[in-house]
């Protein structure tokens, strides 16, 4: 017989299996000796109580012989069959491209960044020197936003299949096992460029193609369907149809689609800061306790409320993690977040964002469907501009920045580049700015201990999401006026975050096997 049940268990004895057969036995009155094995199906810390506990889903075998679900990958040898351009080596496009190893189709992944171990010198050199490549950074490059990022894995998605499947893809290219039963599971951006590297050598093992250093500069449509793309303004690369996963930060590639008369929507998206408090004093508020017990990890925490008709919420929060420059061109400035896989970092930090719609960007309207994204601009090119034009951080104390005065200090951070002292509460906009002041007090009642001076905010968070939609059909997943386009993955407005961005990929992959079939 099979069963599932859940148990509790401290921290410390997570590790004891003896223990888990001991506390199923006694949940469903059955002995020892006739459980023949237990799987994890699921684990998630429940930090209610005075002692925070895993509370862990488990199938038992009873009386039976255990058998575990085999997910397996059937890859073909593509080198001889129909080529698909895919646009971007992010999570969009990577996942696109093993979905069409086994749909039997050859993709061919064209990526404007450098390979992960040369993009490491570019990532260096923003952090140090301040030099922005327009290429290679910490959103360009081979995995795309996804391999320098935190790695958390956690998705809205409601179609578990696909997250499953995702998942599996990702331990089968050399992730560990638990992010299938973490109920927030989470790689790190030291483990992540390892799997991309993986990755890559599947879809060239199977006949793939991968460009690097290869940027779209132009693309090749006529009659309303496109033929091809033109890389680097010189090479020409033809193919059946082409996947488009660009991600949020390629403005060139809206600009270009707009030159060609191609639709695109403006969509709203959110905009704001990052915030980093103590991991200590995020771990004493999450957990209960002054000190966390060694066997827990670093304390996260999601926050939202609605302030004056608008959401503001917390967005990609890095338990033991670091602020980190992820700018795409000189002349700008924009935060995001990381940490490695052990989380210990001495900070926590979050983006602090409020939903942003047409009323904000009344200023920028002689700029069509791109007024919300040279609004983006705007605030990106003020942070840059108060933060010495070298990526150094306008940075205030959270205190301060409600009481409308300038910090007399600011406190340590983890940002590498720097921070400036700086009036945040008159630089950004002045509808960011009420609602971010009216939301710190709303989320201390629901963390006590957040709002304090030992946090600061820096600025400036603004790449939550694309402000461009590229619109797609509902059912075909092609773009609207152009055949054999797929607009795919964060870029096109379609997702929002590693998994659901390779999610679409796949999507968009199953779709071009439909259209080209
Ligand atoms: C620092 C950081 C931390 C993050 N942390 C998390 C996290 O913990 N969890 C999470 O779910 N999400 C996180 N994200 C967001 C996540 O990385 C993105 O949602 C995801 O990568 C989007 O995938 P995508 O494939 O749609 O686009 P991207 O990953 O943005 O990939 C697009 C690719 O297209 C390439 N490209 C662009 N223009 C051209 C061109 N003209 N020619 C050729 N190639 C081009 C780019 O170089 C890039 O490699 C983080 C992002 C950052 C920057």
């Amino acid at each position: 017989m099979i069963k599932e049940t859940e148990i509790s268990i401290f921290p410390n004895k997570l590790e004891d299996r003896a223990l888990y057969k001991k506390l199923v036995s006694k949940k469903l009155k059955i002995n020892i000796g006739e459980i023949t094995s237990l799987q994890v199906l699921r684990r998630s810390i429940d930090a209610r109580g005075k002692f925070p506990q895993y509370n862990i889903k488990v199938k038992v075998f009873i009386n039976e012989f255990a058998t575990e679900e085999k997910v397996s990958f059937s890859f073909k040898d593509v080198s001889k069959s129909k080529k698909v351009i895919i646009v971007g080596s992010g999570p969009a496009g990577l996942f696109a491209a093993l979905k069409l190893l086994e749909l039997g189709l050859k993709p061919v992944i064209i990526e404007r960044g450098s390979d992960v171990q040369k993009r490491r010198h570019d990532l260096k050199a923003i952090q140090q020197d301040g030099i922005v490549n327009p290429n290679s950074n910490y959103c360009f490059g081979e995995g795309g936003a996804g391999t320098y990022s935190d790695g958390k894995l956690y998705t809205r998605s409601t179609k578990r299949g696909n997250v499953k499947r995702i998942l599996n893809l990702l331990v089968e290219h050399g992730a560990k096992k638990e992010i299938l039963i973490d109920a927030h599971p989470h790689i790190g951006s030291n483990k992540l460029p390892k799997v991309i590297l993986e990755m890559r050598d599947t879809i060239l093992k199977y006949g793939g193609e991968i460009y690097f250093d290869s940027k779209v500069t132009d693309l090749i449509v006529n009659n309303s369907e496109i033929k091809g793309v033109i890389v680097n303004e010189s090479t020409e690369f033809i193919g059946d149809s082409v996947i488009l996963a660009t991600g949020h930060s390629a403005r060139d590639i809206y600009y270009l689609l707009n030159k060609h008369k191609i639709k695109l929507e403006a969509k709203p998206f959110a905009m704001g800061v990052r915030i980093e408090h103590p991991q200590q004093l995020i771990d004493s508020i999450q957990y209960n306790s002054s000190k966390r017990n060694e066997f827990l990890p670093a304390a996260e925490y999601s926050l939202a409320c609605q302030v004056d008709n608008r959401g503001v919420y917390s967005f990609c929060m890095c338990p033991g993690g670091i602020i980190i420059p992820a700018s795409t061109e000189p002349g700008e400035l924009v935060l995001n977040g990381m940490s490695t896989s052990q989380r210990n970092s001495q900070f926590a930090n979050a983006g602090l964002v409020v939903s942003v719609t047409e009323e904000d960007w009344q200023h920028q309207l002689e700029h069509g469907i791109f007024a919300g994204l040279e609004f983006q601009k705007e605030v990106e090119k003020i942070a840059f501009e108060v933060g010495n034009g070298n990526q150094q951080a306008p940075a205030q104390r959270i205190t301060d920045f409600v009481n409308n005065r300038i910090s007399k200090s600011l406190t340590d951070t983890s940002y590498i580049p720097g921070v400036i002292n700086s009036p945040l509460h008159e630089l950004l906009p002045n509808g960011i700015v009420t609602r971010l002041q009216k939301s710190l007090h709303q989320f201390n009642k629901r963390m006590k201990g957040y709002y304090t001076e030992e946090a600061q905010i820096l600025a400036a968070e603004t790449r939550t999401s694309s402000p461009i939609r590229i619109p797609r059909d509902k059912e075909t997943l092609m773009h609207i006026g152009v055949n054999g386009l797929f607009p795919s993955g964060e870029g096109a407005g379609y997702a929002g975050g590693i998994v659901s961005a390779a999610i679409d990929g796949e999507r968009s992959a199953e779709a071009v096997a439909k259209y080209l079939m």
